[in-house]
């Protein structure tokens, strides 16, 4: 799998409305939102999905949960709730192919999603 938009992103090629960083982690707001808050928190490591994924990456995949965890806490989303989505592949509705948490609050979220 190639670099993809959020690769040039994390590298400062492209811009972004970033929000958070770390060493391992950046979150940026997502273009399209589709909440009041809709930021977008990837690894730096490019892994193309959470199929590629593997133990080695549990440490990544647990620092990426709680950095959005901590964000949506900190933006006054927690007590009202939010939701967090990772879309694997075509069938889950990826269309970019670096692995990202969506972060979405600040509206009622409906389930089953569509
Ligand atoms: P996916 O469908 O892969 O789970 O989510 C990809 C997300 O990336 C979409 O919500 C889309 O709006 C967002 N996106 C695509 N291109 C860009 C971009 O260049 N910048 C930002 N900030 N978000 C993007």
């Amino acid at each position: 799998m190639g670099d993809t938009i959020f690769g040039k992103i994390i590298r400062r090629e492209i811009p972004a409305d970033i929000v958070y960083e770390d060493d391992d982690v950046l979150a940026f707001r997502d273009l399209n939102p589709q909440a009041p808050v809709h930021v977008l928190f990837v690894p730096k490591k490019a892994i193309a999905t959470l199929d590629a994924a593997t133990a080695a990456d549990a440490g990544l995949l647990g620092k990426l949960l709680l950095a959005a965890a901590a964000y949506a806490r900190s933006e006054g989303l927690a007590e009202m709730g939010y939701r967090t989505v990772i879309n694997c592949n075509e069938h889950g509705g990826q269309t970019v192919f670096h692995l990202h948490v969506h972060l979405l609050g600040g509206r009622h979220m409906q389930w089953p999603p569509g």
